[in-house]
């Protein structure tokens, strides 16, 4: 199966109601590129404004609670997302597991909560600088993703529709300076046989793996006819309509995925 290439915006801790204008533009602009799955994840409070206008694009949490309610000052549970308009979460970034002290365990957890939640997970993994530089970047990748999954009797029956994994080297988020086209292909083969080891057959293939990290509509194209590559979770370039859907509209040739 081909799927959409998919195309996801992480605004991070930026954006108040006046970055509305801007989603309404993603969203006019996803409605003429239909061939690409165009998504959002901006902070909780613009969760449900978004939802309420998007008529094409999903809208998206970049964090949830691993517990479903209770005494968590402060927290947001993934049934809040969802309840929200929220249709996917992103787990497992590193800025929440540098930035929070997140472990694999508990970005474990909040995983099975958000399918047991009905939403979809974006799993992210990622190697620092210094894991790459020792030559255990990809060794590294697999265990982060493998420990940060929950085990495969407690995943989801469909799931290759409800999970999609972001691999996001830490050293090419935000610095400018994407991975080459050649470590991008390595990891994401890796990331792949990983998938095929532990959903088997029939679901590993059909995971997205998507890649992050210094994505903008010049290197765009260029990381989408990188094999293995089904899209990109794309944070800088996706604060505004203009620099987002050039890297969607790179997505619309076509690619493998
Ligand atoms: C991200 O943080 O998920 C990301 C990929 O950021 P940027 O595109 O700014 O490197």
């Amino acid at each position: 199966m081909t799927r959409r290439p998919y195309i996801v915006g992480n605004w991070k801790m930026h954006g108040t109601r006046a970055m509305l204008s801007e989603a309404r533009a993603i969203d006019r602009a996803a409605q003429r590129h239909p061939k690409v799955e165009v998504a959002i994840a901006p902070p909780y409070t613009l969760i449900h404004p978004i939802h309420r206008e998007a008529e094409q694009i999903a809208v998206g949490a970049q964090d949830c609670h691993e517990a479903e309610g209770g005494a968590h000052t402060g927290d947001i549970s993934a049934a809040m997302v969802a309840d929200a308009g929220a249709t996917f979460v992103i787990l497992g970034h590193s800025e929440r597991r540098q930035g929070h002290g997140e472990s694999d365990a508990l970005v474990r957890a909040k995983a099975g909560a958000a399918f047991a939640a009905g939403l979809r997970v974006i799993m992210c993994c990622g190697e620092t600088a210094a894991t790459r530089e020792s030559g255990e970047a990809v060794a590294f990748v697999r265990g982060q993703l493998a420990a940060s999954l929950p085990p495969v009797g407690e995943l989801p029956a469909e799931i290759a529709e409800r999970l999609c994994v972001a691999y996001e080297p830490i050293w090419a988020i935000g610095t400018g300076t994407a991975a080459t086209t050649g470590d991008i292909a390595e990891m994401h083969r890796a990331i792949r046989a990983l998938l095929v080891e532990l959903l088997g057959e029939e679901h590993g293939p059909e995971v997205r793996i998507l890649y992050g990290g210094s994505v903008k509509p010049e290197n765009a194209a260029a990381i989408f006819a990188v094999p293995e590559v089904g899209g990109a979770l794309v944070g800088g370039a996706s604060l505004t309509a203009d620099s987002f859907m050039g890297i969607a509209l790179a997505a619309t040739e076509p690619f493998v995925s």
